[in-house]
């Protein structure tokens, strides 16, 4: 078996379905109080543990709802990967996104943890951020999270700010930058929405703000990271490119809901709906390992083999692909627009010329 055993494995756990907050766009599905017990959340730990090879990493996600309202199980879980990884030789990563509003003391010490990973969302300037991310009452929440912000600028605590990307928010993305540039950011991760529709002028005028966004990421290197050409500077000059084009889907990485049923990525458990196409057989209770998943088919499509970021391209991730196109083989139009423009406006920035052929038509741009 240890020819199967995997050198990284990556499990996240859904804490819980509740949040404090009701982002218009949000994708998680219906905010029901149901927590993951901890023997899920162990017994997930275990088997990913068992799935790895002598000095492997494990990496270790949290995720929700909102992920701080179970603080206390965060860690008492990392507390048990930590011990369990160390006796057996392995490493471990920790990793938690939320949403910056829950900052009890419990939650604080999780923020602070060494080596997590942490990701705040805010998107931008106020006026912006609340036009979707509210409470549950409809307030506004920027203020919340601007706080938390320069708390944890004030403790010099490293983190990285997440932006949601929309139509309707996509002309303030560079001001948005520039925001929390004076509020002490220096890593940010513009993300699509990639849930809502988006028409040819959209992406037309995502394209142009790609541009915008490159040019201020120039003026502040190399005191600012924009994941957007971070990654694509790291393929220009073959330094090495984190995380972002890793999707095992399935494969060395696996969801597991609260209810402890599977799925190959945590952006497509939503409600966790029984009869849910994306879950995978099982559940976490079950069996020893993750050594035996099913297979999935990769991304397939012609223009995609002669695409010089073919092997980069955001559309390697099956999870995106099947938000866009309802199928996991088929890329989508609006990433590729996103993938070729992000290139093209970093080979402009580092002088690197590079040969961009094949463009995907727009037929996977509206879900
Ligand atoms: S904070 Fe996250 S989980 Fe909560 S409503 Fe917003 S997008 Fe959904
Ligand atoms: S940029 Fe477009 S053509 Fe190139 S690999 Fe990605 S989806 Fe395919």
């Amino acid at each position: 078996m240890g020819e199967l055993m995997y050198e990284q494995f990556g499990i996240t756990l859904m804490l819980t379905h509740a949040c404090n907050l009701r982002c218009t766009y949000c994708y998680t599905g219906a905010k029901i109080e149901k927590v993951m017990p901890l023997s899920i959340g162990r017994r997930s730990i275990d088997r990913a543990i068992a799935s790895l090879s002598p000095g492997g990493t494990l990496d270790l996600g949290f995720f929700g709802g909102e992920p701080l309202l179970q603080a206390g199980m965060i860690s008492t879980l990392s507390a048990y990967a930590h011990q369990h990884t160390q006796t057996r030789g392995l490493r471990l990563s920790l990793a938690l996104t939320t949403n910056g509003t829950v900052t009890g003391p419990d939650a604080w010490a999780v923020m602070m943890m060494p080596n997590l990973d942490l990701s705040i969302s805010c998107d931008g300037l106020p006026d912006v951020h609340d036009r979707h991310r509210v409470t549950s009452c409809g307030r506004r929440t920027s203020q919340r999270v601007a706080s938390t912000i320069r708390r944890l600028v004030a403790g010099s605590r490293e983190f990285r700010v997440v932006v949601v990307v929309r139509p309707d928010t996509l002309e303030f993305l560079a001001d948005g930058i520039e925001y929390l540039r004076s509020l002490g950011v220096d890593c940010i991760q513009p993300s699509l929405d990639l849930w809502t529709r988006w028409n040819k002028n959209d992406v037309a005028r995502l394209e142009k703000m790609i541009d915008r966004c490159a040019d201020l990421w120039r003026r502040s290197l190399p005191d600012l990271s924009v994941s957007w050409f971070d990654t694509k500077a790291g393929m220009l000059t073959d330094a090495p490119t984190g995380k972002s084009s890793r999707c095992g889907f399935g494969q060395g990485e696996i969801a597991v809901a609260p209810s402890g049923r599977l799925y190959p990525c945590e952006r497509l458990i939503g409600e966790d709906d029984p009869t849910s196409p994306m879950a995978l057989d099982g559940n976490a209770l079950e069996g020893a390992d993750f050594l035996t998943g099913s297979t999935t088919p990769g991304r397939s499509h012609t223009a995609c083999d002669g695409c010089s970021i073919n092997a980069e391209c955001d559309t390697v991730c099956r999870c995106s692909n099947y938000v866009r196109t309802g199928n996991v083989s088929t890329p989508d139009g609006l990433l590729c627009a996103l993938n070729q423009a992000c290139m093209t406006a970093t080979a402009n920035v580092l002088n690197k010329p590079v040969q961009l052929s094949i463009q995907l038509g727009n037929q996977g741009a509206s879900p």
